[in-house]
């Protein structure tokens, strides 16, 4: 019986599950999923691997070889017991969003963690909705130990001229992890490593806080979709976004006037309504005036 073996990600396991989700079956044992489509039995194991037997065992495989070489390429070198380890993992929220501010968060998971945070359904941020996310931060946030960091639009506009965007991420992401690694070994607790939600290579990233101190001691990874590597980049996430919701909303209360978050035609009508409301300096304080959105909206609010 002809059978093909691939190895793949969590993401490409959600992937492959719902594609067959028609014809699963109860799985074997050590096995997490099982289906049989036409002429194929495929199964699932913990590892990752993805078994494909019977006479269209190839032809299965086949349309996920491609996806498994190519993620096989990009895959970054985390040791292969990372999800068991005491992490530090970092991300962002706001980057791409003309209002409100940009927030970094590192937070701290280790293993004992796992069952609670599990318990509440905590997965990768994109995949949830803003009320989820609040939620769970209210159920966490005094049992997590987490380092956040606010820029406000103000302090943004008076920073971004000098740095660009990328080398104001990684001081932010180099700060909140060097605090929060310092807060935990305080508390006397182990850091086995540090996980970066990667937005830029590791050199770049190291070129730019070459000259931050303090710097983290613990061996930095970082990696494309994190939040799938390590619960603690999940968690960071869902506190960035909280934190970037409350923030705004703070921002629209101050204003009188409800600011969306992204960068889209909204964005646009709302800052006009400001400028005809307070004068164009009110941006100042509420958005990223880099954005190509200030000039559009200059332009709409003298129409
Ligand atoms: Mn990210």
């Amino acid at each position: 019986m002809a059978s093909v073996t691939l190895t793949v990600s969590d993401t490409m396991y959600e992937t492959i599950k719902n594609y067959y989700s028609d014809y699963c079956i109860a799985p074997p044992q050590h096995a997490i999923f099982s289906a049989t489509p036409k002429d194929c039995r495929i199964t699932i194991y913990k590892s990752g691997k993805v078994l494909f037997q019977g006479k269209a065992a190839e032809q299965e495989a086949s349309r996920w070889q491609d996806v498994a070489q190519k993620e096989k390429k990009t895959s970054h070198s985390l040791p292969c017991n990372f999800k068991d380890l005491a992490v530090i993992g970092s991300d962002e929220v706001g980057n791409g969003s003309y209002f409100g501010p940009l927030v970094v968060v590192a937070a701290y998971v280790p293993k004992s963690l796992h069952p609670f945070l599990l318990s509440l359904h905590v997965r990768d941020s994109k995949t949830m909705t803003d009320i989820e996310m609040k939620h769970i931060y209210t159920e966490i946030k005094d049992k997590v130990m987490y380092y956040p960091l606010i820029v406000h639009p103000k302090k943004y506009n008076e920073v971004q001229p000098k740095y660009n965007a990328v080398h104001m991420k990684a001081v932010l992401h180099n700060r909140v992890l060097a605090r929060l690694e310092e807060k935990v070994k305080a508390k006397g607790l182990p850091v086995d490593a540090l996980l970066i939600d990667e937005f830029t290579s590791t050199k770049s990233y190291q070129n730019y806080i070459k000259n931050e101190h303090p710097k983290p001691v613990t061996q930095t990874f970082s990696t494309p979709k994190a939040e799938g590597e390590h619960l603690a980049v999940a968690v960071a996430s869902i506190i960035a976004r909280v934190l970037f919701l409350q923030t705004l909303e703070e921002e629209s209360h101050a204003v009188g006037m409800t600011l969306p978050s992204g960068a889209g035609t909204k964005s646009d009508q709302v800052a006009a309504q400001l400028i005809q409301k307070y004068g164009p300096k009110v941006l100042e304080n509420v958005a990223k005036l880099h954005f190509a959105n200030t000039k559009k909206a200059l332009k709409l609010a003298k129409s």
